[in-house]
């Protein structure tokens, strides 16, 4: 496994393998690598790359200042080890400063896919990741790139992006892992206390019982999102949005709905936590 700190050499590496005739996979990552993170690897391998590329970059532009930049896990040795152990060919971690030279001034932002759910609660988010990924796209040249559902607008806002410039790249979306009693594998569980991962569950609860109600032919959408609120609100401290959408829009379903995801973002203590069920 090549692990390179200069984009440029990504670059190269990516373009080689392609030259000796590979099929480059790409899985961006801002690191503190779990089990979800590396199934991803296995999704690229499995849509014919033969030639994975991970990154792992803490992004600066996604954050807002009052967010978790400066806490975020960073556990390299750790990450290059799992990579290693994956088959993982080629990582690319930025040197500081090598991702945004100096005088920076692009941003890369799309429309109105990101201006719901997460984009109300998180402003600058999604156009500091369609920026980030655009040049990690570019780095990377032609590629299959896989993207978990667990940031699932992200992913959506990324295939419209994808579409909308004519990138070579194909997106793929891949399923959410989860633990055992359900909860969704984030680099943000490590924040949370026992007490506070016991009451984490409440959001798996909730999407469990709306799949429940919409299998038994539920489509109104305010009564699915008041089913998911109802084991959230007793366990997390806030909740920013409990959304029923269309899974590819993302704008809010109506009752002939024949397949919808719910997306949920809420608090607990200072952690703030993100998952959503696909529903058809
Ligand atoms: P992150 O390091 O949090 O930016 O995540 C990097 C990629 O891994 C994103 O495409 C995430 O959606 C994906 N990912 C994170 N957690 C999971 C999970 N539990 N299941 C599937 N994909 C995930």
């Amino acid at each position: 496994m090549q692990v390179v700190r200069d984009p440029k050499a990504f670059r190269e590496a990516c373009e080689a393998a392609r030259v000796r005739g590979e099929r480059v996979g790409l899985v961006p990552t801002m690191g503190a690598l779990h089990e979800g993170h590396l199934s991803l690897v296995d999704r690229a391998r499995s849509e014919g790359a033969t030639f994975v590329a991970l990154t792992i970059f803490v992004n600066p532009l996604q954050f807002a200042a009052h967010e978790d930049l400066g806490r975020y896990p960073r556990t390299l040795e750790a990450d290059l080890e799992a990579c290693r152990s994956r088959g993982v060919d080629l990582v690319l971690v930025p040197e500081d400063g090598s991702m945004y030279p100096p005088g920076f001034q692009t941003e890369v932002a799309v429309g109105g896919i990101t201006k719901r759910w997460e984009g109300v609660h998180r402003p600058s988010h999604f156009a500091g990741v369609t920026t980030v990924v655009c040049k990690l796209f570019a780095l990377t040249g032609p590629c299959v790139a896989v993207f978990g559902r667990k940031d699932y607008q992200q992913w959506r806002v990324i295939e419209r992006m994808t579409l909308d410039l004519d990138l070579p790249i194909e997106v793929i979306g891949h399923p959410i892992v989860r633990e055992e009693d359900g909860l969704a594998l984030s680099s943000r569980n490590r924040y949370l206390s026992p007490e506070e991962r016991t009451r984490a569950l409440g959001i798996a609860r909730g999407l469990h019982a709306a799949n429940e109600a919409w299998r038994a032919g539920m489509r109104d959408a305010d009564a699915l999102a008041a089913i998911v609120r109802g084991p959230v609100e007793a366990a997390f401290d806030s909740i920013d949005y409990v959304a029923v959408a269309s899974p590819r829009s993302l704008e809010p379903i109506d009752g002939s709905a024949t397949e919808a995801v719910i997306l949920v973002a809420a608090h607990v203590g200072r952690t703030r936590l993100i998952d959503n069920l696909e529903l058809a």
